[in-house]
């Protein structure tokens, strides 16, 4: 099988897997347990944490472990409002967020708060510049994405802090950076960011498995109630298996990150010669990121397009996998126009990609574009 939907989720690494099965035959303890068995599972989650925190570049105190994206996305946002409510009503984020943002944003405008939702400028990115001028001075939190998850379009969290910096706000900044977290280097200090989401799947972890990175200071309320868990934070008996597993795929991704982040880029761009040679209609959409590729064929189906990749095993996506086939927002958001919309696959690479895979892909498509075209 060619796997080339990264994006939506990845193979699990064999020293994640290892992690994860030690975790459950061997210190399979609960670590609040004051036992030895409760001991030794503790000492593994603390490893665990440090491993994770180093990787993302913060003290493991800053690090909290949650079940997803999703759920750190959730509670940033719910709780990051919340615990701000006193100084202000408004909060920044953009049209082109994950639908785990969107619908925090949602459910934050139904309890009152005013949110506005910036567009990407052209690249699929939404500018420093538009987050200036909707600053306000009850701004209270801004979320953005740093690498988009369709598109790849990378937003300059740095820049988008410096301007908070610079008209002296105090609002919190937010970044999902699901999809950027060990693809492009990064770090809570060198974003500025107050609240950073990350997820286990999306660099060859199992499912099941996020991390809220909140900055030290930052109190945040739970969402989830309960025990005593992560120091109160968020409760419910770790899922150590999967936590040592986020750990070791940390361990293995980290120091390799520039290296991963160029074969990648460097296949990136193979595709897209290659392509642009077979497929003159051919059309990238916006990008940044080194292992995430929009393409279009307009006037293409994305499902036919992706049928015919299948039939030869080759596995890319129409956009987002959680949208279920449905229609692209992000697309939708940069303007595109319909055909392109329509004719629109995420391809998304590895450290596993092989040029077989690469080569698949590409005859495919050159296949794909002359026998469908003859129709
Ligand atoms: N944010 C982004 C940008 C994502 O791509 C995803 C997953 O696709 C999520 C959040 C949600 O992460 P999870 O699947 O771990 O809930």
């Amino acid at each position: 099988m060619h796997y080339l939907d990264n994006s939506a989720t990845t193979q699990v690494c064999p020293e994640a897997a290892q992690a994860a099965l030690f975790a459950m035959t061997q210190e399979f303890g609960n670590p609040s347990s004051t036992h030895t068995a409760g001991r030794e599972a503790k000492k593994l989650l603390d490893r665990s944490r440090a491993s994770v925190a180093s990787a993302l570049g913060c003290i493991p105190a800053e690090l909290i472990f949650t079940s997803c994206g999703s759920e750190s996305d959730n509670w940033a946002l719910l709780s990051g409002a919340e615990s701000m409510k006193r100084r202000g009503n408004h909060i920044i984020s953009s049209v082109a967020e994950h639908d785990a943002i969107r619908r925090s944003l949602d459910l934050l405008e139904e309890r009152g708060f005013e949110i506005t939702r910036l567009k990407p400028g052209p690249s699929g990115a939404v500018s420093v510049e538009a987050v200036r001028e909707a600053l306000r001075e009850d701004t209270i939190l801004v979320s953005l994405m740093l690498a988009n998850n369709e598109t790849g379009a990378v937003t300059d969290i740095a820049g988008v802090s410096a301007a908070l910096k610079a008209a002296g706000s105090s609002a919190l900044l937010h970044t999902d950076a699901v999809q950027a977290f060990m693809k492009i280097p990064f770090s809570p200090k060198s974003l500025g960011a107050d609240m950073i989401s990350i997820s286990g799947h999306k660099i060859h972890a199992p499912k099941g498995i996020g991390a809220l990175y909140v900055r030290k200071g930052l109190r945040l309320k739970p969402i989830i109630v309960g025990g005593s868990q992560e120091e109160g934070r968020r409760a419910g008996t770790e899922a150590t298996s999967q936590i040592a597993a986020f750990a070791a795929a940390c361990d293995v991704a980290a120091p390799k990150i520039a290296e991963n982040a160029e074969r990648m880029r460097t296949m990136r761009g193979e595709i897209i010669r290659r392509l642009q040679t077979d497929i003159p209609e051919l059309r990238v959409i916006g990008g940044g990121a080194p292992h995430i590729l929009s393409i279009s064929l307009p006037g293409w189906r994305s499902e036919v397009l992706m049928n015919f990749l299948e039939a030869r095993e080759v596995y890319v996506s129409k956009s987002s996998a959680c949208k279920k086939g449905a229609r692209s927002h992000v697309l939708e958001a940069m303007g595109l126009d319909s055909k392109t919309i329509d004719g629109a696959l995420r391809i998304g690479l590895s450290r596993y990609t092989s040029q077989e895979d690469i080569d698949a892909l590409c005859e495919g498509l050159r296949d794909a574009h002359a026998m469908l075209a003859h129709r």
